[in-house]
């Protein structure tokens, strides 16, 4: 049985109170392809306040594009009246979005074959596109014209090649002439909008497919940064993570952290990443990592470094597990697990607190940390006194 018994129920309170409701988009997809679903996404006939008015906990998601989120059971569900859109004078969103009572018409309005099916309850599909048919010739194809489709929204030519990298499927021959030919329309997406897409692409199984078909489709053209020397960066794929995604552009592109997270509007997360991820690259390309460097960094960050380092240079990588003994092995992973407290140094030595506790307190991390001393109470102690009597 498909979904969840919170998101049948939705359709089935909707189906009694006189509406149309169906599952529909990537949920149908990956569930016809054997995988577990994500987000499961409703259509329905009813127009917002109508859905509005059949659930008690109901959050507004947006009611002019026809989303209310519905809260069943504890279990948010989106439920979005079927729409068309209106034009879309600037390749990116639709001016206007108009409710319609027909699930056809929803899903002429929706990317490709592949996910313009839908689902009702009693477990038969809509499928006026083919997408099933498309879902066993592994195709990745636009709903109707695909030029004009392109045109619409030109995002969908990202999401076709996320698709690629996802599903490991082929872009039927009139898609990918389309977005050869409309290739520089991406210009005018929003940043916001490629790096969604993006994060997803860099999770494929098949992203090296996809890196391939957006270099071949010219779409690399257009993007906000991508590297020139694409061979070797395909050759950094699968990724584990997008992190990893991101910081291997970065890296086969000779990038600096900074200017891919401005390009890309990365979070502050993903900032902190790639810039770590660089400070290691420049260290490991002239030498191995020292006990501090393992100390300093985030096992994750290494991992992708060496990997990179494997794909991009000669050099031999170092493998996780390597990684992960010599960061065991390391007496203390932060400051916080010292055996001291700032507070005792200033007991010991009389004195209050100002510049040189900070410097003491890295004077005795490092010590600990080259095993000059153990991690213990009073060996810090007595190391902490006769340097401190040393130097009075
Ligand atoms: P995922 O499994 O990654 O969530 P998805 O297919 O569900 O993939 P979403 O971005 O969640 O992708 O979109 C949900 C559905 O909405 C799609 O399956 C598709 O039917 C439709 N859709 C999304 N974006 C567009 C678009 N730009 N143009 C047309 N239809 C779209
Ligand atoms: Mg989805």
């Amino acid at each position: 049985m498909f979904g969840t018994s919170q998101s049948r129920k939705v359709i089935a309170l909707l189906n009694d109170a006189g509406y149309e409701a169906v599952f529909v988009g990537g949920a149908v997809r990956d569930a016809l392809l054997g995988k577990e679903p994500k987000d499961i996404d409703i259509a329905t006939s009813a127009t917002p306040e109508q859905v509005k008015s059949v659930f008690k906990n109901t959050i507004d998601l947006g009611t002019e594009h026809g989303t209310v989120l519905v809260i069943e059971s504890g279990e948010p569900i989106e439920v979005t009246t079927y729409r068309t859109e209106g034009t879309y004078s600037d390749n990116r969103r639709p001016d206007e979005v108009q409710f319609v009572t027909s699930l056809e018409e929803d899903l002429k309005r929706r990317d490709f074959t592949i996910n313009a099916l839908a689902l009702r309850i009693d477990g038969e599909v809509v499928d006026p596109f083919h997408g099933r048919e498309d879902l066993s010739k592994k195709t990745i194809r636009a709903v109707g014209n695909a030029s004009e489709r392109f045109s619409e929204d030109a995002l969908r030519m990202i999401r076709a090649v996320r698709f690629v990298s996802v599903l490991g499927f082929d872009l039927d021959s009139s898609t990918k002439a389309s977005i050869t030919e409309l290739h520089t329309t991406i210009q005018t997406l929003s940043v916001e909008r490629i790096k969604t897409e993006f994060d997803k692409l860099f999770q494929g199984a098949f992203a090296y497919g996809a890196l391939e078909l957006i270099a071949e489709t010219k779409l690399s053209e257009g993007l906000p940064l991508y590297p020139a020397q694409q061979d070797e960066w395909f050759q950094c794929s699968p990724f584990r993570s997008s992190l990893d995604g991101w910081a291997s552009l970065m890296i086969a592109g000779h990038f600096d952290a900074s200017e891919v997270v401005s390009a890309y509007k990365l979070s502050n997360k993903e900032r902190l990443f790639l810039q770590s991820v660089q400070k290691f690259y420049t260290i490991r390309q002239l030498r191995s990592y020292t006990i501090e460097d393992y100390y300093n960094a985030e096992c994750s960050t290494l991992v992708t470094v060496e990997k990179l380092l494997g794909s991009l240079t000669t050099q031999q990588p170092i493998d996780e597990h390597e990684i992960r003994k010599a960061m065991d092995l390391l007496p203390i992973r932060s400051k916080q697990e010292l055996a001291v407290k700032g507070k005792e140094l200033m007991e010991w030595s009389g004195r209050r607190g100002g510049r040189w506790l900070g410097e003491a307190i890295q004077a005795i991390e490092h010590a600990v940390l080259y095993r000059v001393i153990p991690n213990e109470h009073y060996a810090i102690k007595e190391w902490f006194l006769h340097e401190y009597e040393c130097k009075e």
